[in-house]
């Protein structure tokens, strides 16, 4: 919690420039902040989840960088709000940023001509990033251009789904946008009444545990939504299928995809 750098747990000092409203080593001393640590398994998991399955219907490998990504988001949020240190922060948001532009990618590399130079650019993008990211400890900076790189995703997400008539697939696409708003919601409270639910509140509801719980989710529906499109450019005849009831894309021609050969 914000002004609780007095509070030493095994990690020692807060070097972190970003706090949440969750008390600090209120659960274990082990752990900085509890419940924003576990709720970063809804990502793993979903993520290896999503990452077998596209490997085994043959899925390309920005889709298996796509999952990568966003468990290498949990594992290095979990990492970053048990420490509360500022190595650990870098490996929380780094990778949020590395996710959106593999994002980016798969939207638009279908139409893209110079297909050789924009995994290149994006590459060195992600790098410099991380590098500059990594020494000047951006906090808004780093929140503004998040919101930026998503927002580029939008309208072309909103193309595809325009372009999609199967019900499964669009309901997919909706679970993602309003995963997406309440998780908005949830960090944008957390962040801006903690004061308020600190006072007011019987009790904190974990606003940020909750954003990365629905931040999970939506990684997951979104991953999966842009899989059934990319079978559909491919024409394999993707179809939704659910698996504990969470969506996963088959390909009917099951046929390995390989880049760059077969992109459309
Ligand atoms: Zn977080």
């Amino acid at each position: 919690m914000v002004g609780s750098e007095d509070v030493n747990g095994y990690w020692g000092p807060i070097t972190a420039s970003t706090e949440w409203c969750e008390t600090n080593y209120a659960v274990t001393e082990y752990v900085a902040e509890f419940y924003n640590t576990i709720s970063n398994l809804v990502s793993v998991l979903l993520g290896l989840l999503g990452l077998v399955s596209c490997i085994r219907q043959g899925f390309e490998r920005r889709f298996i960088c796509l999952y990568l990504s966003v468990i290498a988001g949990g594992i290095g949020s979990a990492l970053f709000h048990s420490t509360l240190r500022n190595v650990q922060q870098q490996s929380d948001e780094t990778p949020m940023v590395w996710n959106a532009l593999i994002y980016l990618y798969v939207l638009y590399s279908p139409d893209w001509h110079y297909r050789k130079a924009m995994p290149t650019f994006l590459f060195f993008y992600a790098t410099i990033f991380a590098v500059i990211h990594n020494s000047a400890r951006f906090v808004l900076g780093f929140q503004l251009h998040y919101i930026f790189l998503v927002m580029l995703c939008m309208p072309r997400m909103y193309k595809y789904y325009l372009s999609c008539s199967n019900p499964e697939a669009r309901k997919v696409a909706h679970i993602y946008l309003h995963t997406l708003i309440l998780g908005s919601i949830c960090w944008l409270i957390d962040r801006t009444f903690c004061t308020w639910i600190e006072r007011v509140m019987p009790f904190n509801f974990q606003g940020h545990a909750w954003w990365h719980v629905l931040m999970g989710v939506n990684s997951y529906y979104g991953c999966t939504f842009l899989q059934y499109c990319r079978g559909g450019q491919l024409d394999r005849d993707p179809k939704i299928t659910f698996f504990l009831g969470l969506p996963l894309v088959k390909l009917t021609k099951p046929v390995r995809l390989k880049e760059p050969e077969k992109e459309s």
